[in-house]
């Protein structure tokens, strides 16, 4: 029988785990994790293939970074799509003033609001930005689900329902209701390959904030490409983000969304 080429990766990294469980410990293959081999297993097949071969290849790594997001902010990767939403009051707890807390940064929204680590790492971003000759103003943070019930119901009247499904999140489903997601200035195709957007594609992963709506992802986030729109996620995930899930964020969010709860759990504190 000729075994497939992931089959055997499969095997090697199986083996790998054994001789790493007779290090650590039967149920301990990894030192921050209380969990079996067939847990670990079962976790990862749920991935998409690529992402399972680059972990296999370095398995320890990936539960190093895993712990990382785990021990930060597990909030900042809740994963949010036309799927899995927020209920109608949910609000963050810590949010802040821009213009309080990061007067330089220029807002044109009038809920000026974000949560205080998205809201700082926004600050050091611009200012990273501006001495790079490159000005950055914010269209859009914090929206809570009535605006974005507003928001949703003005493109429908604007563009109609088709347009609006492609573009706009049903209210609930708004990664901007969590208060770490901003729009830059200007929202639209003419961000697109501005120096705004160059500036951000090279660097915004360095303060921690990550571009949700990649061009062709559509079929995988559910929007067509935004240039314009990013989200906080914290260092810890952007590292496990570009290591380990080819840089796409949903990727990442839906791994914590379907094991969070359990590697939480097994996490040893
Ligand atoms: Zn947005």
């Amino acid at each position: 029988m000729i075994r497939s080429f992931p089959f055997r990766l499969l095997s090697i990294a199986l083996l790998l785990c054994v001789i790493q469980e007779d290090l650590f410990g039967r149920g301990a293959f990894h030192p921050k994790f209380a969990m079996t081999i067939s847990e670990y297993h079962e976790m990862v097949e749920t991935l998409p293939f690529e992402v399972q071969a680059r972990i296999i290849r370095d398995p320890g790594h990936f539960l190093d970074l895993t712990a990382a997001v785990l021990e930060s902010d597990i909030l900042l990767v809740r994963h949010i799509d036309r799927s899995n939403g927020l209920s109608p009051d949910y609000t963050p707890n810590d949010l802040v003033r821009l213009r309080e807390v990061a007067p330089d940064v220029p807002v044109y929204a009038s809920d000026d609001r974000l949560i205080e680590s998205a809201a700082n790492a926004l600050l050091a971003l611009v200012r990273s930005a501006a001495d790079d000759g490159i000005h950055l103003a914010v269209s859009s943070g914090f929206r809570d689900y009535p605006t974005q019930e507003d928001v949703y119901a003005d493109h429908i009247t604007r563009f109609g329902f088709r347009s609006t499904v492609q573009l706009v999140a049903p209210p609930g489903h708004s990664e901007h209701q969590l208060g770490t997601t901003v729009d830059f200035y200007p929202v639209g195709r003419r961000f697109n390959d501005s120096p705004q957007d160059r500036w951000l594609n090279e660097h915004a992963g360095r303060y921690g904030f990550s571009m949700s709506y990649p061009p062709d992802l559509e079929h995988i986030t559910g929007y067509l490409h935004e240039s314009w729109h990013y989200r906080y996620l914290g260092l810890p995930a952007i590292h496990l983000r570009d290591r380990f899930f080819g840089g796409v964020q949903f990727h990442l969010t839906e791994f914590f969304h379907r094991h969070g709860d359990f590697l939480q759990q097994v996490l040893r504190q």
